[in-house]
């Protein structure tokens, strides 16, 4: 058993003893999280389990994920029991250790510099859900460093948050490998996003943000399973396991698309997201990138 292994474990039973000490007598376990039991994330295995062993129930959507992608099929139904801040951290960091550790995917596994596991508060309302670690990202260990992440910091910082009070992770943990390419990043392929989507649904379960934000068209599809395009889909409130969902343009995009109008858009999506979280929106703050 690996070491990630034997703490995501020891936190899940701490997690078991909190419920019970709250007076909870039994729990729903989703046939994902069986399997993820039975097959311990560090080995390679190409499965979809909840690797969270958290409990799960059901929330009412706003518009739910198609269910005609693998991806969406493994994140079926349902929103977590409340963790206190102590179960979520001990839980985060099981996770985590068990993460940096993994060997799903072999050629991943062997290309990578670091896991790029997810950053940020884990009790913030509000998390943004990108594709995939790219090369600075890779080389940092963090997600969304590089120009494009420097784009993502000042939108957050411009929402009124900073990255250290908003949570940043990706569908994908570990660079998608670019053999005999010494520049460059490629989108991951669905079956990546599958074999890695549980660690970010065991995130989702522990951090249980209020909010997710869906950085392009890849996170997209990895997370709700829509294919439409992320020009129709921006804009317009989707549902993940019980939790409002924003699709929007990466930032990436913004960076090759310098229009105010496109800018203007990210930013109507953000104001959604404001006004949803019940955050204060000002005048000025209201009409950032409207022509004068
Ligand atoms: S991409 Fe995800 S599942 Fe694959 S090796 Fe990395 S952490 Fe493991």
């Amino acid at each position: 058993m690996s070491v990630g292994y034997q703490q995501l474990i020891e936190a899940t039973i701490q997690h078991l003893e909190d419920l019970k000490a709250q007076g909870a007598r039994f729990i729903n376990l989703s046939p994902e999280t069986l399997e993820g039991f039975a097959s311990p994330l560090g080995q390679p295995s190409g499965g979809t389990a909840d690797v969270s062993g958290r409990p799960q129930a059901v929330s009412p959507p706003t518009q739910s994920a198609p269910r005609s992608s693998p991806v969406a099929e493994a994140s079926a139904s349902s929103a977590p029991a409340p963790l206190n801040r102590e179960a979520k951290e001990t839980a985060m960091a099981g996770l985590r250790a068990r993460a940096m550790v993994c060997q799903k995917c072999p050629q991943l596994a062997a290309s990578r510099k670091n896991v790029v596991f997810g950053v940020g508060d884990i009790h913030s309302p509000l998390m943004f859900v990108g594709e995939a670690p790219g090369a600075d990202e890779d080389e940092r260990g963090e997600p969304f460093v590089g120009k494009a992440g420097q784009l993502l910091t000042k939108i957050v910082q411009t929402m009124g948050f900073t990255r250290d009070t908003v949570y940043i992770a990706n569908i994908l943990k570990c660079r998608p490998d670019t053999p005999g390419q010494a520049v460059g990043n490629r989108k991951p392929t669905a079956g990546e996003m599958k074999t890695c989507l549980p660690y970010l649904l065991a995130q989702l379960d522990i951090i249980q943000p209020k909010v997710i934000v869906a950085l392009g068209a890849t996170a997209v599809e990895g997370l709700l399973g829509e294919t439409g395009g992320i020009t129709r889909l921006r804009g317009h409130w989707r549902e993940f396991r019980g939790v409002p969902v924003m699709p929007t343009y990466h930032p990436a995009y913004l960076l090759r698309n310098e229009a105010l109008s496109e800018k203007r858009k990210v930013w109507e999506d953000m104001l959604q997201v404001l006004q949803l979280l019940g955050r204060p929106v000002g005048e000025k703050q209201r009409n950032y990138f409207l022509k004068a």
